[in-house]
């Protein structure tokens, strides 16, 4: 059963909805991609097995929950956190994050 949730573009905090599964935790919405993780767009399969986050392009992808907002056209990244991926999760720590 999908369920609407709603994330804030870290740029301007336009909001946008995806349609998730329960079974994914998210980690975290950052205007950077976390190196090494593969993001796949709002309009593909990111329920998908090799899928570790969406990108989003703010306004212009379609998932801006009020379809007349704008957006400010800038990426940004929703990770997810999965069983297994601590190391992953590590990555997004700000205080390990390579410069
Ligand atoms: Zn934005």
């Amino acid at each position: 059963m999908a369920t609407p949730v709603t994330y804030y573009c870290p740029h301007c905090e336009t909001v946008v909805e995806l349609q998730r599964e329960g079974y994914l935790a998210d980690k975290s919405v950052t205007p950077y991609p976390l190196e090494g993780w593969n993001y796949v767009p709002v309009e593909a399969d990111y329920a998908a097995d090799d899928a570790d986050g969406v990108r989003f392009v703010c306004g212009s992808d379609g998932s801006a929950r009020d379809p007349g907002a704008d957006g400010c056209g800038k990426p940004f990244y929703l990770s997810f956190v999965r069983p297994g991926t601590t190391d992953a999760g590590a990555a997004v720590d700000p205080t390990t994050r390579p410069k």
